[in-house]
């Protein structure tokens, strides 16, 4: 494919001229292992842990989506982490993003603690934080950026830079941005990780995770782990995580436009003390995210008065619903604290600013009218009711 087209035309193209058929929509080979023409030949393909043919397609097709070398998909975003966690061995140190989402803080702090593997935490919308937390046997540098849920921006440049003169690894979630906003490894980071069960997919139909990384020597080392411990997609799952790319553009588009009137209207209602949205003008990530990416995402948390109106907004929304997840086509509310972010120790998670007043909306794609019309009512009868 010619690769000066814009991200949203190669999304669509993925899989497209790759079977021999001529099928437009790529094939699900729904298939363990493949027949040896002979005594040392290959297909290619031997056994579908190692290698299927859906899952290329949908692996070459991220790693050109994100610039990268090679593509990796996993069962899940965290079957994804953790194979990236396993590059890494007993004594080796991390500098984590402190926000970070729950389930990659709790893989690191209650099951590769147990490994000897070393964490740090730290606010890494400050490049000098980041640079105090590296130590002589820090390995990597894992960034969310924005964060989850408070949508701070690290300097991905800035930071990589800092990362490769100290001979250390930038990997970046890049979960809530996709390659069609923010391109990490253009920016200087060696690793790219996606949960594609969120905004990639974007239809909260798969799990599914996405590595790419940036040179084949990383491609090795992450291609030997994917084969080795075997958390694949299965070529299902890989054909609705391509089905669901091929829309990525519009999707976005739309959910960009959705979030950015929602976080407007917010911000002007009094009931709601704080807004958290890099869109707009007045947010400290505002800046740095027109710089390094193409939009500000989709995802708006808020702040309400206190923990009893929280609770009344997620009952009242009904065209909203209130569940866990991020990135599909339908809006969806969240309660961090309680929900993503429980395995957070209370004070932490109260000193960083995930309260129990604190609402997280993942921007869908439906009417931005609709979806106003029912914040305001449900803004409304919390407060009446509490
Ligand atoms: C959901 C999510 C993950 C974990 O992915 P799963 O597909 O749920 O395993 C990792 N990082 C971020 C930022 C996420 O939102």
């Amino acid at each position: 494919m010619d690769q000066t087209m814009k991200t949203s035309t190669k999304a669509v193209q993925i899989g497209v001229g790759k079977d021999a058929t001529g099928a437009m929509s790529f094939p699900i080979y729904q298939n363990a292992t493949f027949a040896h023409p002979a005594f040392g030949q290959s297909t290619g393909y031997d056994y579908s842990r190692s290698g299927n043919p859906t899952r290329k397609v949908l692996e070459e097709g991220i790693a050109l989506l994100d610039g990268g070398v090679r593509g990796f998909a996993y069962s899940s975003g965290m079957a994804a982490i953790t194979n990236l966690l396993l590059l890494f061995k007993q004594g080796d140190h991390l500098v984590v993003t402190e926000d970070l989402y729950g389930g990659t803080f709790r893989v690191i702090d209650k099951v590769f603690v147990k490994y000897g593997l070393e964490a740090t935490y730290v606010d890494t919308s400050d490049p000098d934080a980041v640079a105090r937390a590296i130590r002589e046997n820090t390995r990597a540098i894992l960034l969310e950026a924005p964060t989850n849920p408070l949508l701070k921006v690290a300097d991905i440049r800035k930071i990589s830079d800092m990362a490769r003169e100290k001979g250390v690894l930038t990997i970046v979630d890049n979960t809530f941005m996709t390659p069609y906003l923010m391109q990490p490894l253009a920016l200087g980071a060696d690793i790219v990780v996606y949960s594609a069960t969120k905004f990639i997919s974007g239809h909260n139909d798969v799990l599914a995770g996405l590595v790419v990384v940036k040179d084949e020597e990383l491609g090795k080392q992450v291609y030997f782990l994917q084969n080795s411990v075997g958390a694949v997609l299965g070529p299902q799952d890989c054909w609705l995580v391509i089905r669901g790319m091929k829309t990525l553009g519009v999707r976005i588009d739309r959910q960009l436009e959705n979030a950015q009137t929602i976080a407007e209207w917010l911000s002007r209602q009094p009931g709601v003390r704080r807004v958290y949205y890099p869109g707009l003008q007045t947010d400290p990530g505002n800046r740095l995210l027109r710089e390094q990416a193409r939009g500000f995402g989709a995802m708006v948390s808020f702040e309400v008065a206190d923990r009893c109106i929280a609770e009344k907004v997620l009952a009242k929304v009904k065209l909203i619903s209130f569940a866990e997840s991020l990135g599909g086509v339908e809006t969806l509310i969240t309660y961090p604290a309680f929900q993503t972010h429980t395995d957070m120790d209370p004070t932490e998670r109260e000193r960083m600013g995930i309260n129990d007043r604190l609402l997280r909306l993942s921007v869908g794609i439906e009417d931005a009218g609709d979806l106003l019309a029912d914040l305001e009512q449900a803004l409304k009868e919390a407060k009446e009711d509490s």
